[in-house]
Order: C-alpha cells, then sequence, then structure tokens
C-alpha cells in the first residue's frame, strides 16, 4: 500500500491509500476520489510527503547503547555483594595508606606544617589532629584530609 498526502483544490489536506501510483492516478481519472471535507473531486498528491508501507515488519529499534564499562574486578570480588565490595577497597585503601604513611600521633599538625614550610622532608604523614588544629591546617593551605580511623589502629 502507498500513502499519499492529497490536498483538494480548496486546500484541505488529507490522507489516501491505494495500490500503487497507478491507482491513485486511476481513481483521480475516475473522479472516484473526493475530499472527504468539501467533496471536490479536484485532488492533487502532495508530492513530498508520500510515504510508502510495504507490510514489512518494522525495523528494529535501535540497539541500545552499551552499558558502561564495569570497573575491573579482581577474583576475589565475584559474587561478593556491592556492599562487601566496597568494604574491601575500603580496606585496601585504608592498609596502602597505614603502610605508605608515617605515623606522628599527637605531632600531626605541628609535624605537618614543617613538611609544608620545608622544614621537614617531604613525606606522607598520618595522625591526630583536632578540628580546630584541622581547621587552622586547612586555613594556611596545607593539604590535610581527614579519614575514618580504622578500628584496629583504636585498638592499637
Ligand atoms: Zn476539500
Amino acid at each position: 500500500m502507498i500513502v499519499f498526502d492529497l490536498l483538494c483544490g480548496v486546500g484541505h489536506r488529507f490522507e489516501g491509500w491505494f495500490g500503487s501510483s497507478e491507482d491513485f492516478a486511476s481513481q483521480k481519472e475516475r473522479r472516484l476520489l473526493t475530499c472527504p471535507t468539501c467533496g471536490s473531486a479536484q485532488i492533487e498528491r502532495v508530492p513530498s510527503a508520500s510515504r510508502v508501507n510495504l507490510g514489512a515488519p518494522e525495523p528494529k529499534a535501535p540497539k541500545a547503547p552499551k552499558a558502561p564499562a564495569q570497573p575491573a574486578k579482581t577474583p576475589d570480588m565475584e559474587g561478593k555483594d556491592p556492599f562487601a565490595i566496597a568494604q574491601m577497597l575500603y580496606s585496601r585503601m585504608l592498609d596502602e595508606l597505614l603502610t605508605k604513611t608515617e605515623d606522628v600521633g599527637q605531632k600531626f599538625p605541628a609535624e605537618a606544617r614543617r613538611i609544608f614550610y620545608k622544614q621537614q622532608p617531604v613525606r606522607a604523614i598520618r595522625g591526630q589532629a583536632t578540628q580546630k588544629e584541622h581547621d587552622e591546617l586547612v586555613d594556611e593551605g596545607i593539604p590535610v584530609a581527614r579519614l575514618p580511623v580504622p578500628p584496629r589502629e583504636r585498638l592499637n
């Protein structure tokens, strides 16, 4: 079937279904085509808007975009629930942090300051600071980050 957009002499626009363009021409010739609004038999095709329906199945919808790649998982994470994985990653991060930083304990604010002002060799340190000390370091532009202390550190 072919759908033609049609226009009558008065300007009414409507659709007509035909077996072929010859079918359309034939119906028009025999004045079988009339405008559903005004009954005019003066019908013209609107060429640009014709559509063809060959009875073919609807084109498939475009495939959904691929899901973003999952972050690489190590085998020991397989089958674990996301919460357990998050805890594992957090624990590893803390392990790394603890092995790569020097614990200066209560001297942290003073030591952070000495390192920042290059009175001490640059190194990664960890330790304790009160909220006030932390804020003072931040105010001075000294890069410090607050971390929750892992439980075993509290036990030590
Ligand atoms: Zn009309």
